[in-house]
């Protein structure tokens, strides 16, 4: 029996808990300990309110409104185009742009940066990838005869820094990066890539979509030109993200997609676009959803962000304390000052086996290639099981997790 000791947290964990009504339930008549926030994570009433209050009180379709109902939705979308700024110190509003999340945000800069480009020229993305991050280069790759080049990853799960070096060259035209790894944990360090000779000058686009959650992050001092991120790992809805640009970017890129909203004048023979951002947002947004992430910014920003990135990582040391203690678990990802994402596999038992006998114990866990192939590969791994902590995880459940892994063992092997 270990004693439990406390974390020493800032955070009022259990009243933050009380905010998210879905950890009030049973799952196999167990209280539920809910580790894939890294796949989603849950939403506290704050946010589940905003959602609905939008449809439920105040909800027309944005922009050119002449009514009340529409000038009110407009204001609160764009209202939450300022949490995203602010959220992320972004200098202006002009710079981010509402996606579905980070896979289109990635999508929207690949296909607009790289009709820019001229066959042979390269981008570099990381074997850490998820593969948001991979797919969208490597079909502007193919349709547009550019070279994807790929940084590798060290045996802890760490970036190969020298080698990703080597990589730069004449025809570098964009570094693309996990600025978090979702299967890792491992956290790169941005300002080691800038100095890399030759690599401060070449544009930088970085995957927040686990660092968002994580860490404080601020865009100006990444000094990256591009960042994506997606609302539901933020405790915010599903269906709506971002993307920040630096400064002109957006005003020099082509559109991606097109519709409505994001012209200024259509004629029989041309088009104008409209000015930034909504030159990048064709078509009916998301409008609640987007609301629902300005809200989920806002829940966030009522907490000290630097006490939730210590309480997640006390958990992830006490788990890793844990696993350490059962025979035949590796934990695939050491690196240094990594975020609180633990993959692992035990001896020869299949990660679905083991996510599944862990939801009998009312445990979740994801278990599959986590969207990273590439990585898998690297690792020499075909898939992990993955428990990954949020805000409202407890050291009671760190060591749950543990138990019902070494009862899984006891059944398993
Ligand atoms: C979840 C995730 C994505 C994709 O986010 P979507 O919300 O599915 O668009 C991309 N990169 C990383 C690192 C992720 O964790």
């Amino acid at each position: 029996m270990t004693v439990q000791k406390p974390i020493e947290t800032p955070l009022n964990i259990k009243a933050i808990r009380g905010e998210f009504p879905i950890l009030q339930r049973q799952i196999n008549s167990r209280p539920l300990v809910y580790l894939d926030s890294a796949a989603s994570a849950q939403k506290p009433e704050f946010v589940i309110e905003s959602v609905a209050g939008c449809y439920r009180a105040s909800y027309a379709n944005v922009h050119r409104g002449l009514h009340t109902l529409a000038n009110e939705t407009t204001e609160a979308f764009e209202a939450a185009r300022e949490d995203v700024r602010r959220f992320l110190n972004a200098k202006s509003t002009d710079e981010i742009v509402f996606t579905r999340g980070s896979t289109e945000a990635i999508n929207l800069v690949a296909h607009s940066f790289c009709r820019t480009l001229e066959p042979g020229d390269e981008i570099v993305i990381s074997r850490m990838e998820h593969h948001s991050n991979i797919v969208p280069w490597m079909l502007e790759a193919e349709a547009r005869e550019l070279t994807v080049k790929w940084a590798d990853v060290t045996e802890t799960g760490e970036l190969d820094y020298e080698q990703l070096g080597g990589l730069i060259g004449e025809r570098t035209r964009l570094i693309a990066l996990a600025h978090m790894s979702n299967v890792l944990g491992t956290v790169n360090d941005i300002a080691r890539i800038r100095a890399i000779p030759g690599a401060g000058d070449i544009p930088l686009l970085l995957d927040g979509s686990q660092s968002a959650v994580h860490l404080p992050v601020d865009v100006q001092a990444l000094d990256c030109d591009f960042f994506v991120f997606t609302g539901h790992k933020l405790y915010g809805p599903s269906g709506a993200g971002a993307l920040y640009a630096k400064g002109d970017w957006l005003d020099r890129l082509p559109p991606y997609m097109g519709g409505g909203e994001m012209i200024a004048d259509v004629f029989e023979d041309r088009v104008t676009f409209a000015d930034v951002p909504h030159k990048f947002e064709a078509g009916t947004p998301a409008i609640a959803d987007a609301i629902g992430l300005g809200a989920a910014i806002r829940w966030l920003e009522r907490h000290d962000r630097v006490a939730i990135m210590e309480h997640e990582r006390a958990l992830m040391d006490r788990a890793m304390t844990g696993l350490s203690e059962i025979d035949g678990l590796k934990v695939i990802g050491t690196a240094q000052d990594k975020g609180a994402i633990i993959s692992f596999h035990m001896d020869d038992a299949h990660p679905h086996d083991l996510a599944q006998i862990l939801d009998k114990y009312g445990v979740a866990v994801r278990a599959g290639h986590h969207c990273a192939q590439p990585l898998m590969r690297r690792m020499g791994v075909s898939a992990t099981a993955r428990a990954s902590f949020a805000v409202y995880n407890t050291i009671e459940e760190a060591d749950a997790f543990v138990d019902a892994l070494k009862k899984a063992r006891e059944f398993l092997i």
